[in-house]
């Protein structure tokens, strides 16, 4: 290799372990499944405990395999820190525990992943206030906040109607007035879209999804962009305040979220991970042209009421989606016309695979309302905008034709 510095996205990501040096030559990082870990001597064990040498103190706090993840994801969102959970959920509920106190305020874009709003509820119940808005404009979020607000959460790419936040002016208001502004980057992904470069603090990953990629492993991350300045946070405890501010959250939501909360990555799993990202952009490219044509393909069918694809010019924020994302991304949601059963369509697939989850390399098709939206009732649904016929897509990468072909005859038998 050359001293090149900069490498491209791909190139990084492919080549982060191996130029650090591994045991043997491997070009993987080991699963190390060692949940202890053993010392020169005690002196050595004391300072590793008390941060003043670098080391691993038990397993849940997290490992070298973990530590490579981590390390990767930190690249690919250009942070100054990530931290990796058991889960997407993980992460989130990382922010809550570890950020938040019972009176503080939350302005909480209401187009938000289930369990996300599941989670605010909880907090609500904690003391925790929430304010829904509508984050595809900044004038709400604006009307929202209050002096007890301390975090601004929002989704790029919301599922599953596609909505897109106004991110770059919520980032300008956020670091105007001094608060953290956390972007859950899932649908995105670091390829399309790098929530740092809006003014984002915190940056949420949810590795399950087109990260990992196959679908063959839970995992989250939360990355410290350094954009956020900690010294105006109120809920630092004077305990994480010992090293550099930069280093306040980061010291905090380990301490909280994974020491005490438990939500920790497995290595095995933080292998899948890894080995799946390092396809991510190839991945990426190919589901958002896959989801285009399809979006399209739907769009001009008389059997379809309406399509949620940003990459459509009828998609409300088109423009800003064009603007901020490399490309629009895998996920898209549909509405059939009245009279034609949404069971009868999805049995009618033959490749598209009735499922949740998200970003696999398998096209996934599931019917919000009665499903994943369920639990909230008619009334949530409504004021989220998912309408009772709702079909949400995750295209995968299968060979375009073949893909269309699956739709295309579905509808053509309702
Ligand atoms: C799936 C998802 C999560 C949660 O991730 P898990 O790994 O399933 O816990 C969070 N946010 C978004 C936008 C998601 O799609």
């Amino acid at each position: 290799m050359t001293d090149k510095k900069h490498y491209g996205f791909t190139t990084t990501i492919l080549h982060n372990d191996r130029l650090k040096g591994i045991e043997h030559g491997s070009l993987h990082k080991p699963i190390h499944t060692s949940v202890a870990f053993g010392y020169a001597d005690a002196r050595q064990l004391a300072s590793v405990f008390q941060g003043k040498e670098p080391g691993f103190r038990y397993g849940r706090q997290g490992n070298p395999t973990i530590a490579a993840l981590e390390d990767k994801v930190n690249k690919m969102e250009q942070g100054v820190g990530t931290i990796c959970f058991g889960t997407g959920m993980g992460a989130i509920g990382a922010v809550f525990q570890a950020l938040l106190r019972a009176g503080d305020q939350v302005v909480s874009s209401a187009f938000l992943f289930g369990n996300t709003n599941s989670l605010w509820q909880t907090a609500m119940g904690q003391g925790v206030d929430v304010a829904f808005v509508d984050a595809t404009d900044v004038a709400n979020v604006a009307a929202a906040i209050t002096p007890r607000t301390r975090i601004v959460f929002v989704e790029t790419i919301a599922n599953p109607r596609t909505q897109v936040a106004d991110l770059k002016r919520i980032g300008a208001l956020c670091k105007e007035r001094g608060i953290l502004y956390v972007v859950d980057n899932t649908m995105t992904t670091p390829y399309l879209f790098r929530p740092k470069a809006v003014g984002a603090g915190l940056v949420i990953n949810a590795l399950t999804k087109s990260i990992g990629g196959h679908g063959n492993a839970l995992g989250g991350s939360l990355t410290d962009t350094g954009e956020y300045d900690w010294t105006v946070f109120p809920n630092i405890f004077e305990n994480y305040k010992k090293a550099a501010p930069l280093q306040w959250g980061l010291a905090q939501i380990r301490a909280k979220g994974l020491r005490d909360f438990g939500a920790s990555l497995a290595p095995e799993a933080a292998h899948h991970i890894a080995v799946g990202a390092e396809t991510l952009a190839l991945r990426m490219e190919r589901t958002s042209a896959n989801a285009l044509a399809l979006a399209r393909l739907l769009e001009a069918d008389a059997r379809v009421a309406a399509v949620h694809y940003p990459g459509l010019a009828s998609h409300p924020q088109h423009a800003i989606a064009g603007e901020l994302f490399r490309s629009y991304g895998s996920l898209l949601s549909f509405e059939l016309k009245d009279g034609i059963d949404c069971f009868d369509f999805l049995n009618r697939l033959k490749l598209a695979i009735p499922a949740s989850n998200l970003g696999d390399t398998r096209t996934l098709i599931i019917p919000v309302a009665h499903t994943i939206f369920y639990e909230m009732g008619a009334e949530r649904r409504a004021s989220m905008g998912i309408a009772e016929s709702l079909i949400r897509v995750s295209v995968g990468i299968e060979d375009p034709d073949d893909l269309l072909a699956d739709f295309g005859d579905a509808l053509e038998a309702c």
